[in-house]
């Protein structure tokens, strides 16, 4: 599954950098996260980065968007070229 963004976001943008997916964006009110891009960090990092280093903590699981270990890994594999 990916994570979401809450709207306890308050737009301090240190989530947007660290995504090895370049799966954050500003959206119109606040950041916003690509289920097609998000891979919860499989593939490049054992935690979620921008859970790391949210300040306030608004970046849970998706529940809308379940997926498991190796669909998270298919999803890297595409995105990155890698096998
Ligand atoms: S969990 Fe990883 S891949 Fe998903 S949005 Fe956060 S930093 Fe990007
Ligand atoms: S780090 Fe957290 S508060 Fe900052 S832009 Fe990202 S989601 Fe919003």
């Amino acid at each position: 599954m990916s994570l979401i963004i809450t709207d306890d976001c308050i737009n301090c943008d240190v989530c947007e950098p660290e995504c090895p997916n370049a799966a954050i964006s500003q959206g119109e009110e606040i950041y916003v996260i690509d289920p097609n891009l998000c891979t919860q960090c499989v593939g490049h990092y054992d935690e979620p980065q921008c859970q790391q280093v949210c300040p306030v903590d608004c970046i849970p699981l998706d529940e809308a968007h379940l997926e498991t270990e190796e669909q998270l890994m298919e999803k890297y594999r595409k995105i990155t070229g890698k096998a």
